[in-house]
């Protein structure tokens, strides 16, 4: 995923949620930095930020500190762990399936499936509401 979805989908998002177009985007600059911070290709252990189900334990961990400290940044990296996860699938076998030529590109916002955009913004809604409701 790029920044059509870590950066605008994020910052749009956030905006609908509530937050403040300045909240909205330091959460979404967030968002997109995380790769460029904890580059997949870097490190066995960056892979682990980008694909599920690792993803999921990383976005969980983010999402922990973003809460506790009141931390937007916290809240993009939450939300880029959580966004990979599904538009990566389990172990990145949705790459797989498109390098194989049998599917679409899993980082191509607009040629993902149906299902994957909708999990995607639930997913992105989901943590942004649970932190308005207990960070502020
Ligand atoms: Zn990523």
């Amino acid at each position: 995923m790029g920044p059509t979805v870590h950066l605008k989908l994020t910052h749009d998002l956030a905006l609908e949620e509530g937050f403040s177009e300045d909240e909205a985007q330091l959460i979404a600059y967030a968002d997109l930095d995380y790769d460029a911070r904890y580059p997949a290709r870097a490190s066995l252990a960056n892979i682990t930020r980008h694909f599920a189900p690792t993803a999921w334990l990383w976005s969980a961990a983010h999402m922990m500190r973003a809460l506790r400290g009141h931390d937007l940044q916290m809240l993009g990296y939450a939300l880029h762990c959580a966004q990979d996860a599904v538009a990566h699938g389990r172990l990145g076998t949705r790459h797989l399936v498109a390098h194989a030529g049998l599917g679409v590109d899993p980082d191509v916002w607009e040629t993902s499936p149906a299902s994957v955009q909708r999990r995607t913004e639930a997913f992105t809604r989901e943590r942004l509401r649970r932190y308005r409701g207990g960070a502020r």
